[in-house]
């Protein structure tokens, strides 16, 4: 057998990949617009045209299926501005999946509330309704759902739980642009949506997000804590004025984002479709090669999740080589038979929220000390954290023959597990 690449020998695929993220002419040309407006902000001087955060505001709504959209700096300020919308503060609990960017536990511990841990499902990796269900208490305010790597979180069955409760739902779509659950969008399930625009993700402005919801007294508050209490005027605008009014009430703080950034967004929703379905073709290709591994397992989305949207290609390795070979030792092997242009786009899963140590009792907020579901077991979400790769979505967008390499690449490192289990 050829030997591996990670000991010398030749790899499977040594041809680049997709750059990411990518620049359209177009978006120079919006960006260098944006140089010459004299508008680089929307607190800037009204020039007698929308800003570009209010076209895209308008585009992104329509995308979505909602009725109002506003841009934010970060995902993570998406997820702050959310619970702050809803009110939720010290003495509240917010359900919070246990495997998920730190950004969805330091948000609740940043309004003061305590998140409480539940349990992944095997299949789609998302949180599982049952525990949520045994996860609510009097005080549970919220539910936080996160939609993650390329499947959607089961929202009608959460919704429900939500509504029988009258808890709240936010609808965490940082890895899901574009996804639909029964032909109906992500970001239109939860009260709010928050959505990041971050570098990594699928439309991005490099930092960025944006926050959704069809209810106009949500979206007036979210407009206002994004902006410094301020918000669009709503009577007559004035050239060379703000056309931002103060309004008394709510205070925020200033998460808008540039121009710039939301020029970009403009553009790069205009190829979000095709980039999707371009990635959705070429992750079924590399299911359908490696479901027929014995040692790999694909996720499995809901059949009602009508149309996925990637942000990693996530694969599981089965448990008998996990007893033999660490996933980590794997994905080294797996990434260097793709090439040094692959860079660090074949990653592990998160650490399961509960054990990061960014939560650790020395940190900023040590994860309140509870209770029920943080110390209760999480056998999923350890499982799976540990057994699971993730193909950033980039890699997507290559040609059928990059997929094959893939697929070449797993069976390549998969035969040779002896190998590694003996040189660790
Ligand atoms: C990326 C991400 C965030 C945070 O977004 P930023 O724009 O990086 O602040 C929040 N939640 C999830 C699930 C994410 O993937």
């Amino acid at each position: 057998m050829d030997e591996l690449a990670l000991f010398g020998g030749k790899p499977v695929w040594d041809t680049s990949w997709p750059r990411w993220p990518i620049a359209s002419e177009n978006a120079k040309k919006l960006l260098a617009e944006v140089v010459d407006s004299g508008r680089w902000a929307i607190s800037g001087q009204w020039t007698g045209e929308d800003t570009w955060d209010q076209r895209f505001n308008v585009r992104f709504a329509e995308y979505v299926g909602v009725r109002y959209c506003f841009t934010i700096d970060h995902g993570s300020s998406a997820l702050l501005v959310a619970l702050l919308a809803l009110d939720i503060g010290p003495g509240d609990e917010v359900i919070v999946p246990s495997l998920t960017w730190v950004a969805c536990a330091s948000a609740v511990m940043r309004v003061g509330a305590k998140p409480i841990f539940v349990d992944i499902e095997h299949g789609s990796l998302c949180l599982s309704p049952a525990a949520i269900e045994a996860a609510i208490s009097k005080n549970t305010k919220c539910i936080i759902v996160v939609h993650l790597y390329s499947c959607m979180a089961d929202v009608t069955t959460i919704r429900q739980i939500a509504d029988n409760h009258g808890v709240g739902v936010v609808e965490d779509c940082a890895q899901a642009h574009g996804a639909e659950w029964d032909g109906q969008r992500a970001g239109s399930f939860g009260d709010i949506a928050a959505f990041s625009m971050q570098q990594g993700k699928p439309l991005t402005s490099g930092e960025g997000g944006a926050i959704l919801t069809n209810d106009e007294a949500l979206a007036d508050r979210l407009q206002r804590l994004r902006c410094d209490g301020r918000r669009y005027t709503s009577g007559p605008r004035q050239l060379a004025s703000s056309d931002l009014e103060e309004v008394s009430g709510l205070q925020g703080m200033n998460l808008c984002l540039s121009e710039f950034q939301a020029a970009l967004l403009c553009d790069r929703l205009d190829h979000l479709d095709k980039e999707t379905e371009l990635r959705a073709a070429h992750a079924g290709y590399l299911d359908s090669i490696l479901a027929s591994n014995a040692w790999l397992e694909p996720v499995v989305p809901y059949p009602n999740n009508t149309r996925r949207a990637y942000y990693h290609y996530s694969i599981r390795i089965s448990k008998g080589i996990m007893a033999r070979v660490p996933v980590s030792r794997i994905r080294q092997a797996l990434a260097a038979e793709l090439g040094a242009n692959l860079g660090d786009r074949l990653r592990e899963p998160y650490v399961p929220l509960p054990q990061h140590p960014l939560f650790a009792p020395n940190t900023l907020r040590a994860l309140p000390k509870v209770s029920r579901s943080n110390e209760r077991e999480l056998p999923v979400a350890n499982d799976q954290s540990q057994r699971t790769l993730l193909f950033h979505h980039s890699l997507l967008l290559a040609d059928k023959a990059a997929m094959d390499a893939i697929a070449a690449a797993f069976k390549k490192v998969l035969d040779h597990v002896d190998r590694l289990a003996t040189s660790q």
